[in-house]
């Protein structure tokens, strides 16, 4: 088993920004409304996750670092129209085989938390212990015992980068949770949650960006577009300012990049890239998510569709501004 898991950490762990991703995306989906992640050494040494999310009853923790014991599906269908964040029900498991855990937990309806040790797959430790409601993943050592991966690790300042860059897109697409990023006991990202997107914005690129935005709000054949667009004036060399989220998740799609690059650029002949941080909401079966582990490519069975709608969102953004 703990082979396995070893194995199976291989493709979802590659980094400590998929173990942060993978620790938030719980968070997420246990309901928080806070999340604290701070990091040491790019989070080679120590990465903890803070939430005020449901808690784990004890009887479940240890359940909890099994593979495939998820109990976010319960079919095979379920796998195609997940909107949970995670699915796999092997994150924990794969973590917990190549660094040392320690969690400690509480549902807001027990008594008393549960502190939880496991290292290199192996369980250490399972007690009460007094703990605040929600709960606290203490990742340290990631590779510990898998020395060819950590060879390949990058410096801890290109892996912190790696984090803050994954937090700041969790951030903007859930402008309804407090998101706060600590590397190095500084506090590098602390957004409110009051669900204001543009706030999220506003926090993250600054005043120049967050004054210069069109509303982006489109919806067509079931198909909704929602959220904002940087004024030709706010552009950039690359792509990095194109945040895009689909069914709520942060995507890289060609497809979606062209449709914006293009409505933008019969608009603004000088510029190619723009800021843009917007939802797209469609029916999951016209979504192939599952392409790739890590879920970040990812396939539309409607490609023209969907082009033509965000070119026309895009076009229809900057025009109002003309009016
Ligand atoms: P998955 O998210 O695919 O179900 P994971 O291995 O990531 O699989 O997590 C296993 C289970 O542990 C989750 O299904 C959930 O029940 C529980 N869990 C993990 N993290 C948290 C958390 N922060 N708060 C509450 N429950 C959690
Ligand atoms: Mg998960």
């Amino acid at each position: 088993q703990i082979t396995i898991d070893k194995i199976a950490a291989g493709e979802v762990i590659e980094r400590p920004a998929s173990v942060v991703k993978e620790l938030v995306e719980n968070a997420i989906d246990a309901g928080a409304t806070a999340i604290v992640t701070e990091i040491e050494d790019g989070g080679i040494t120590m990465m903890r996750i803070t939430d005020n999310g449901c808690g784990i009853e004890k009887t479940e923790v240890a359940n909890a670092f099994l593979r495939h014991s998820t109990s976010k599906i319960r079919s095979a269908e379920d796998l195609f129209r997940i909107s949970s964040l995670g699915f796999r029900g092997e994150a924990l498991s794969s973590i917990a085989a190549v660094s040392q855990v320690e969690l400690i937990t509480k549902p807001r309806e027990e008594l008393f938390g549960t502190r939880y040790v496991i290292e290199g797959g192996k369980e250490k430790a399972l007690e009460d212990t007094g703990a605040p409601d929600g709960t606290t993943f203490m990742v340290r050592q990631l590779f510990y015992n898998t020395p060819a991966r950590r060879k390949f690790l990058k410096t801890p300042m290109t892996e912190a980068s790696h984090i803050s860059d994954l937090l700041t897109r969790l951030a903007l697409s859930h402008p309804e949770i407090s998101f706060q990023f600590i590397n190095n006991r500084q506090t590098k990202l602390h957004t409110s949650g009051n669900g204001n997107m543009k706030d999220v914005i506003y926090h993250i690129y600054g005043r120049e960006v967050a004054n210069h935005l069109l509303p982006l709000d489109f919806e067509k054949n079931g198909v909704r577009l929602s959220g904002f667009l940087g004024e030709p004036l706010i552009s950039r060399g690359n792509r990095n300012f194109e945040n895009y989220f689909v069914n709520g998740r942060y995507v890289k799609s060609n497809i979606l990049s062209k449709a914006i690059e293009d409505g933008y650029k019969d608009f603004s002949m000088q510029h190619k890239y723009p800021f843009v941080a917007f939802h797209l909401f469609l029916e999951q079966e016209k979504v192939d998510i599952n392409v790739h582990p890590t879920k970040m490519e990812l396939r539309f069975s409607a490609q023209q569709e969907i082009y033509n709608l965000v070119y026309q969102a895009v076009r229809e953004g900057l025009h109002e501004k003309e009016l």
